[in-house]
């Protein structure tokens, strides 16, 4: 038999990083777990270390790492990496296959590429990396000829709808979405929302961001950007269809008309479980959908005015790399700004706009000149 694949979690304490865990104790003979990184929840984390014996941990907060290191609370056989720069060194040791990368944010988009460089394979959930420096995460992993595997359901679907079919037959690929926790409210009251309803999501468990991104529909535009990179499509070849039941999670169409969609229940662990043992598959961990029951599924269209953060991301698409970048920078402000009760949930679109209008349009050729506008319009944001 093979030897287990030895993973590296980043962003281990979340929501994606507690799914990765239950399928790595599901197939300890297939998935080693070598290295695990948080920002601050060092508790989490220790125990982690302790129950899968895990080699190397990284605290990105130093405070954090420094009580950690204080109290003794990780075992002396584990190595601990601490700060921002932990986080690139935790994800490059030696004795590691892949990573799978599920920080929330952009703060993983440098250690996922000197992973890459490397020669890691990579599991992506984070897709803010994507939405900011596709351009630069695709061509390291062409040039260092390793794998990005895409464990965000939709294009882990799109990926999965794809394998065996030449690229000349695909017309179009479409993203299924919820519709999010405030899809059946009147829009007119959609100002007085609070972030305790927002991170309540009808279908999905997941982390807070995620869950806001998920009721503005900002995050079906941030996988609309993050499509066009891994797949390499324009925007008039990527749509978005509303689905409820979240069972279907995304569609491929072939020239010929034809239709392809991968369907299992609303649980990250068959997405990631697909991406850590690709192409191998085994008995996933979540119980799947069962025939014997009924089961209704709806598909409508997105009603036109009603997500304006959908809207900001396709015209965002359509301008280019830097649009696409900014539009995420904003957004990720203007959702902490909402989370923190400093804004409005309606001021989240208008923020991105406003952002958008004064340096939507600017010029980047290098990593650098993109990180530098993610900073400015950062700054805008605030
Ligand atoms: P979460 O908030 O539940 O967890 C985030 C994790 O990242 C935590 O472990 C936290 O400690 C860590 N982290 C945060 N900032 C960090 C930093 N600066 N350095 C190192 N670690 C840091 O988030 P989540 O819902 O698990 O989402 C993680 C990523 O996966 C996001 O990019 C999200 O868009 C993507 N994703 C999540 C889901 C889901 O179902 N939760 C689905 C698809 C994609
Ligand atoms: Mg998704």
């Amino acid at each position: 038999m093979d030897e287990p694949r030895r993973v590296i979690l980043l962003g281990a304490t979340g929501s994606i990083g507690e799914s990765t865990l239950r399928i790595l104790r599901a197939h300890p003979d297939k998935l080693q777990l070598v290295g695990v990184a948080a920002s601050s929840s060092a508790a989490e984390l220790a125990a982690i270390v302790r129950e899968f014996g895990v080699p190397h941990a990284a605290l990105t907060n130093d405070e954090a790492a420094n009580s950690a290191v204080r109290d003794g609370l990780f075992p002396p056989e584990c190595e601990l990496h601490c700060g921002e720069a932990g986080l690139t060194s935790i994800a490059t040791v030696p004795e590691a296959d892949m990573v799978l990368v599920a920080v929330v944010g952009t703060a993983a988009l440098q250690p996922t590429l000197a992973a890459i460089e490397a020669g890691r394979d990579i599991v992506l959930a984070s897709k803010e990396i994507l939405v900011l420096g596709g351009a630069f995460v695709m061509e390291a992993a062409r040039r260092a000829g390793v794998r990005l595997l895409p464990a965000d359901s939709e294009h882990n679907a799109i990926f999965q709808c794809l394998e065996g079919h030449p690229e000349r037959h695909l017309d179009k690929l479409i993203l299924t979405a919820s519709g999010g926790r405030f899809r059946d409210r009147d829009p007119a009251t959609l100002g007085e929302v609070t972030p305790e309803e927002a991170t309540d999501h009808p279908n999905w468990s997941m982390g807070p961001k995620i869950t806001v991104d998920s009721a503005t529909m900002a995050n079906k535009g941030l996988e609309l950007i993050e499509a066009r990179w891994l797949f390499d499509l324009p925007a008039d070849r990527l749509e978005v269809v509303l689905h409820r039941q979240s069972i279907v999670h995304s569609f491929v169409q072939y020239v010929d008309g034809s239709i392809l969609g991968q369907l299992c229940p609303p649980s990250m662990t068959f997405a990631i479980q697909h991406c850590l043992l690709h192409p191998e598959r085994a008995p996933g961990v979540d119980e799947t959908l069962d025939f014997s029951q009924a089961l209704t599924l709806d598909f409508a269209p997105v009603p036109a005015g009603r997500y304006p953060c959908l809207d900001l991301a396709y015209e965002a698409l359509r301008s280019g790399p830097v649009a696409m970048a900014v539009f995420n920078a904003a957004n990720e402000v203007a959702v902490a700004d909402f989370l923190a009760r400093k804004i409005g949930f309606l001021e989240i679109p208008k923020v991105i706009r406003r952002v958008l209008e004064q340096c939507g349009d600017r010029f980047a050729d290098s990593l650098g000149d993109l990180l530098g506008i993610d900073g400015e319009a950062r700054r805008l944001a605030r």
